[in-house]
């Protein structure tokens, strides 16, 4: 992979002054669903809820062809078959095709709210309920939102939500179930020097944003100490220390099971429980709605979704780009933060499975349209992206 240059603007939420506001009006989000846990990731959050529908060696889950592999770690991990069902070209499932694929193994329906975007949850949980399977509604890109008059993550048997996706946070998923009573989940702290890793990990997200700058200063020397100590004590604990943090929280893709049973870090709950989920709701929008209107008149590309519905708070900005390698990395060297969902598929989803998942992970980019952004930012985002796409389109014309 080509050597990207760091993000001039941060793709994820970070941590900023404006984190707790006042009493606003409230908003639909998973944290409305009957029963909740937090863990510290989404992917353990579908490990976990694998275990409580029971999955088990050589059971099938029925998974969409466009996916990131980050959910598909959990179930290989515990020895179950994925099986890839096709997606329509606007992502939702295709009910026909996993019609045909359900065997006598098959146990889990595994859907994904794309981008925030509902699926026909309704006909979803119809269809499970007259096939015996088990759904699993993975709302990682939908943590607030509503869907048939419920909120998401309350149709399915159980649910999963990624709170980095949408917090200033190092760690969190949250697993839940409207159906069934979670308490007896076992869950434990990671730790301490987990708990600080997560909460200095927070800051200096932070401030490499330039985000918090005064407080920033009065802590510059103690997290310079901090670096130090961490050296020494590196050297001291070496090879046989177990790692502080999940992968998860740098972004990766692995399933680490030491991880399943650890309780999201307190000062990610602590952030989740007083953000302003009102004005995350609001700015996450807004943001998006003058990406839509930025986009409109661009060569070469449209928004994946033609409109926002008054229900939904978008996870990124996606859009169909009909040429999408020169603009891509084009756009990662002038340092736009752009995530590809699906670019690395499981081994084996290819043109015969899905044509259409294929498509997708290479053909839609998303912009980020998280509520850390500043005007400025956006507006820096909407121009320099303006800039790239008219360029790459002009280069396009000529060869
Ligand atoms: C990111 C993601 C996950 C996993 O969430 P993590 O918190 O990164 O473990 C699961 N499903 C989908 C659709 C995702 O995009």
């Amino acid at each position: 992979m080509p050597d990207y240059p760091k993000p001039h603007i941060p793709i994820d939420p970070v941590l900023d002054a404006d984190l707790f506001g006042g009493k606003d009006p409230p908003v639909s989000s998973v944290l409305d669903v009957a029963h909740v846990r937090h863990v510290t990731s989404g992917r353990m959050a579908i490990g976990l809820a694998l275990e409580q529908m029971d999955v088990r060696a050589g059971d099938q889950v029925l998974m969409p062809a466009y996916h990131s592999r980050s959910m598909v770690e959990p179930v290989v991990a515990i020895g179950a078959e994925p099986v890839f069902f096709r997606v329509l070209a606007d992502g939702r499932a295709d009910l026909d095709d996993i019609a045909g694929k359900i065997t006598g193994r098959s146990r889990v329906l595994v859907v994904v709210n794309y981008f925030g975007f509902p699926q026909d949850l309704a006909a979803i949980r119809a269809f499970c309920d007259d096939r015996g399977l088990l759904m699993l509604e993975d709302c990682a890109h939908a943590f607030f939102g509503e869907s048939a008059g419920k909120p998401f993550g309350s149709h399915g048997d159980y649910a999963i939500a990624s709170s980095m996706k949408f917090f200033p946070v190092c760690d969190g998923g949250c697993l839940l179930s409207s159906r069934h009573p979670l308490h007896h989940v076992p869950l434990k702290s990671a730790g301490v020097r987990f708990e600080l890793k997560m909460l200095v990990n927070a800051f200096e997200k932070a401030f490499a944003y330039h985000r918090l700058t005064l407080l920033s200063v009065l802590l510059s020397l103690p997290i310079r100490l901090k670096n130090r100590v961490w050296k020494l004590f590196k050297t001291f604990r070496r090879s046989t220390s177990a790692p502080l943090a999940p992968r998860a929280s740098e972004g990766a893709f692995g399933f680490e099971k030491e991880w399943l049973d650890k309780r999201c870090s307190l000062v990610s709950r602590t952030i989740l429980r007083n953000a302003s989920i009102f004005r995350l709701w609001t700015a996450r929008r807004d943001n998006y709605l003058r990406l839509q209107a930025a986009f409109a008149a661009l060569p070469g590309c449209r928004p994946f979704y033609a409109m926002l519905p008054e229900t939904v708070c978008p996870w990124v900005f996606p859009v169909v780009f009909d040429e999408p390698e020169a603009v891509f990395s084009r756009l990662k060297f002038a340092g736009v933060p752009i995530v590809r969902f699906g670019e690395f598929l499981w081994d084996g989803v290819d043109r015969t499975v899905c044509s259409i998942s294929v498509d997708l992970s290479r053909r839609v980019l998303q912009f980020p349209c998280h509520q850390s952004l500043t005007t400025a930012e956006l507006d820096w985002l909407i121009a320099t992206a303006r800039t790239t796409i008219l360029s790459t389109a002009k280069t396009d014309a000529v060869a």
